[in-house]
C-alpha cells in the first residue's frame, strides 16, 4: 500500500490553482522535484522524435543545445549575437531552411539580459510549420508576461529559485495537449521524466515517486504570498518599475551600457557593460562586502558585464539601494 496520505493529497491538490493563476493556464500544472533542468531534458525527451532547432544567443540557448545533443537529437541553431534576442525574422528564415519536430528557445536569457519577443515567434513557429514550441522560462515565468494557452506554448517550465523565490530543488512546467499527444507516440520518454507521468501526477494529485514535501510547503506558502499582493500581474509591474528604474539610472549615468538593446530587456535580470576603468571582478567583489549579491557574466562574457537580478521578492527599493552603492564605486 503506498503511504500517501490525504494531507498529502489535499495539500496538492489546492496547489493547483493559484500555480494555474501563476501559469495563467488552463492546464494542470507539472512539478518535479530536480532543478529547471530536468524539464528541459523532459521537454526535449517528451516533445522530439528526431530534430530540434534551437533559437537565441547566450549561455542558456547553448545549453538548451547541449541537452539536446546529449538526449541523442539532431540539433539545428538559428544562433544571434550574445545580447540580441531572436526575432520573428530570424526564426522564420531558419525554419524555411529545415523541417524541424520542436523548436526551443529562452524567453529570458538570463546569461545577457535579452528577452525574446515570444508572442510573435509562436506565432511564426505555428504558421510556418507544425513543429512543438519549447520554452525556457526560468527567469519570465512569475516575472513578466507568459500566456502559454494563449500564445501557443507547448512547453512553458521554469524552477524554483529564481523569480519564484524559492529554494532551489522544484521544476514546474506546464504541457500543452499537443506536447502531451507528442510523447505517447515516443517510446524513449524514459521514467523520471515521462510527462505523461506527471500530468497524471498534477490530474490526481498523486506524485508517481517521493515528492520535495519541504519544498512543496514552501511554495504552497509563496504562492499564498503572491496572490496577497495582487496576483502575477501585480508581480510582473514591480518587475517592470525595477527595470525601468535601472533603466533610468544608467542614462543618467551614461558611463553603463546595457548589453540588450532597448524593447528587448528582461524585466528580471540585466546584463551591463561597466566602463573599462572599472573591472567586472572588482565591483562584484566590492559590492559583495557590502552585502549585495551581484554576478558578473557567464562563459564568455564572464569578464565583460555586470549581472544584477531584479527579480522574486525584491523591491525598487532594495534596487536603489544598490545603485547607491554602484553610485558611490563609480565615483572613485
Ligand atoms: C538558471 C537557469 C537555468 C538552469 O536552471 P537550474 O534550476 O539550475 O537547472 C536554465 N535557464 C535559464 C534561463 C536560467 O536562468
Amino acid at each position: 500500500m503506498s503511504p500517501w496520505s490525504e494531507t498529502a493529497a489535499a495539500l496538492f491538490a489546492g496547489l493547483q490553482p493559484p500555480l494555474q493563476r501563476l501559469f495563467r493556464t488552463r492546464e494542470p500544472v507539472l512539478l518535479a522535484a530536480s532543478s529547471a533542468t530536468g524539464f528541459a531534458e523532459a521537454a526535449i525527451r517528451n516533445g522530439v522524435p528526431r530534430r530540434l532547432l534551437v533559437a537565441g544567443g547566450g549561455f542558456f540557448a547553448e545549453w538548451l543545445a547541449g541537452i539536446g545533443e546529449a538526449c541523442g537529437k539532431e540539433v539545428v541553431r538559428a544562433r544571434v549575437p550574445a545580447g540580441r534576442a531572436v526575432e520573428p525574422d530570424d526564426l522564420e528564415r531558419a525554419l524555411t531552411r529545415v523541417r524541424v519536430d520542436a523548436v526551443a528557445l529562452v524567453h529570458s536569457e538570463t546569461s545577457t539580459g535579452a528577452l525574446a519577443p515570444l508572442e510573435a515567434l509562436a506565432r511564426v513557429v505555428h504558421e510556418r510549420s507544425d513543429a512543438l514550441l519549447l520554452v525556457d522560462a526560468v527567469t519570465s515565468v512569475g516575472a513578466l508576461p507568459v500566456e502559454p494557452d494563449v500564445w501557443g506554448l507547448d512547453f512553458t517550465f521554469t524552477g524554483s529559485q529564481k523569480a519564484l523565490a524559492l529554494p532551489p530543488g522544484l521544476a514546474l512546467g506546464v504541457a500543452s495537449p499537443r506536447l502531451l499527444e507528442r510523447a505517447r507516440g515516443l517510446t524513449d520518454r524514459g521514467w523520471y521524466f515521462d510527462l505523461l507521468k506527471y500530468a497524471e501526477a498534477a490530474r490526481t494529485a498523486r506524485p508517481t515517486q517521493t515528492p520535495a514535501l519541504s519544498l512543496v510547503y514552501a511554495l504552497e506558502r509563496q504562492l499564498g504570498r503572491i496572490e496577497a499582493e495582487g496576483g502575477v500581474e501585480a508581480r510582473w509591474r514591480r518587475h517592470r518599475a525595477m527595470l525601468e528604474r535601472l533603466e533610468r539610472w544608467v542614462a543618467e549615468r551614461g558611463e553603463l551600457a546595457f548589453l540588450a538593446p532597448a524593447g528587448r530587456r528582461s524585466w528580471s535580470v540585466s546584463a551591463l557593460r561597466p566602463p573599462p576603468r572599472l573591472g567586472v571582478g572588482a565591483l562584484v567583489r566590492e559590492l559583495a562586502r557590502r552585502g549585495f549579491a551581484v554576478t558578473g557574466g557567464l562563459g564568455e562574457l564572464e569578464h565583460e558585464v555586470l549581472r544584477i537580478g531584479h527579480m522574486g521578492d525584491l523591491t525598487p527599493a532594495h534596487l536603489d539601494a544598490l545603485l547607491d552603492e554602484l553610485d558611490g564605486l563609480l565615483r572613485v
